[in-house]
């Protein structure tokens, strides 16, 4: 297991939106999975009764209808779910010139989360990728973000 201090290299500052379109880091529901990512972890929500992976906002337990949320760090790779390029042209708010990916992380631990990449690219990657996830630094908030892309073996 690697620690927290391996990834701060791995918090980088955003290529493709304006600061001002950063969420806010006090997010009363996302704050844990925020305040993590400061310090290079990717936590995210559990059931506290059954332990299965809730979505972001979810409060009530798909499996047994508990409705306590227990955040856990979780590692930091996951696979391509899905992946779709964004064709945005909003000058001030996007940086980038191009397309850039969105994509659908099924991560390890069997969350799903949405991001693009920590650094700039043009293209979606392949379903079914192995990702690592790093960090994008977005204003005074840090999210998650595909790091680097890992060929299947
Ligand atoms: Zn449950």
């Amino acid at each position: 297991m690697s620690t927290a201090a391996d990834h701060a290299d791995q918090i980088l500052d955003d290529w493709l939106l304006d600061p001002s379109l950063a969420p806010a880091a006090g997010d009363e529901v996302l704050a844990p999975l925020y305040d993590a990512a400061q310090r290079g972890e990717v936590m995210l929500p559990f059931c506290a009764a059954c332990a299965k992976p809730l979505e972001l906002e979810q409060d009530i337990c798909d499996g047994c209808g508990g409705g306590d949320r227990s955040w856990r760090a979780v590692a930091p790779h996951g696979t391509v779910h899905a992946a779709t390029l964004m064709h945005r042209r909003e000058p001030g708010l996007v940086h980038a010139r191009g397309p850039y990916p969105i994509v659908d992380v099924e991560l390890d631990s069997g969350h799903r989360l949405v991001m693009t990449t920590a650094r700039p690219t043009d293209t979606a990657p392949r379903i079914g990728t192995a990702v690592h996830i790093a960090f994008r630094r977005l204003g005074d908030v840090v999210i998650p973000a595909i790091d680097t892309l890992e060929e299947d073996a």
